[in-house]
């Protein structure tokens, strides 16, 4: 009775102990295959990652493909818009000869007051219109190639002032006389040419000179020069200054009607907004096939507001 109580106890702690080793097995078995299992999932996880990278990667390399081809295609457009405004067959005729031109609208674009540093972007925009103009200068230090080029791309170099200080150039007839020979020994001696045409600092009708003007044209006449006033003011050094659109306004109706159209503007430093309206005028008057932008020259109409009193 003992011994089968004996061996029912021992069958019962055996039964324990290998349930017990069986448990403890089995926490093994869980514990060495879950971080296994946790291993697999995030090498899963690492690749699915990295598949999506990839992804992202093809999708950035196409979007900015897409960007570059957008931009690339906006820069084509817009060169498009440029060349719709600027027909490239379309160039203003230029000829000094007004025989030429007999039944055209002649203008006379004329600037004063430079060089300036906005010179060589006015002779870009001219060139590209293929329109010749008039720079009445004045002596500017720093600007010596702007002298040549105004030349060399078949513009008339005029002079202004030496200074442009009124009262250097009316103070007297002695001041008249040395501001006008230094402004044209100065132009003289940065292009090898001795300028002909002159325009007054005011123009001829100023009231600044108390003297008597005539003297004034005759010493002009024994130096050989020959001033040129307007008759169309774009009013673009009004004080506080005109937008681009008004200045081309007063050009564009300035024109109207008249055969030879002597217009005043000017290339100074604080106006560049000339420049702009200049590029407002030549594409409204692109169409026009009876326009021409001439330099002034010995053959064109000589606009004068005062002429020398003879007497009668
Ligand atoms: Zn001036």
């Amino acid at each position: 009775m003992e011994s089968n109580e004996n061996s029912g106890l021992s069958d019962f702690r055996k039964k324990r102990i290998k349930i017990f080793k069986r448990l403890i097995v089995g926490t093994m078995i869980f514990f060495i295959t879950l971080p296994n299992l946790f291993c697999i999932f995030l090498l899963g996880l690492i690749y699915k990652t990295n598949e999506n990278i990839k992804d992202i990667n093809t999708q950035i390399v196409q979007l900015s493909q897409t960007e570059v081809e957008k931009i690339a295609s906006t820069e084509k457009k817009s060169e498009a818009v440029n060349d719709t405004l600027v027909d490239n067959d379309f160039v203003f005729k230029v000829s000094s000869d007004k025989e030429e031109y007999e039944n055209y609208t002649r203008i006379y674009l004329t600037f004063d007051d430079g060089p300036s540093q906005y010179t060589n972007e006015l002779l870009d925009v001219l060139n590209k219109y293929g329109a010749k103009a008039t720079f009445f200068v004045l002596a500017q230090d720093g600007y010596d190639e702007e002298y040549i080029r105004i030349l060399n791309e078949g513009h008339t170099l005029g002079v202004h002032s030496y200074k442009h200080v009124y009262s250097d150039v009316y103070g007297s007839l002695e001041g008249f006389e040395n501001d006008v020979n230094n402004i044209c020994d100065f132009v003289e001696q940065k292009t090898q040419v001795r300028p002909v045409f002159y325009r007054f600092p005011g123009g001829s009708s100023n009231t600044i000179y108390k003297g008597d003007k005539n003297e004034l044209f005759d010493y002009l006449d024994q130096k050989g020069l020959v001033y040129i006033d307007w008759n169309v003011a774009s009013n673009d050094s009004t004080f506080g200054g005109l937008s681009k659109g008004q200045i081309a306004n007063n050009v564009l109706k300035g024109i109207e009607g008249k055969s030879d159209a002597v217009i005043l503007m000017h290339d100074a430093n604080d106006k560049h907004s000339s420049i702009e309206a200049l590029d407002i005028i030549f594409q409204s008057l692109q169409g026009r096939d009876d326009v021409v932008f001439l330099p002034i020259t010995e053959n064109s109409e000589i606009i004068q507001h005062v002429h020398k009193k003879t007497e009668e």
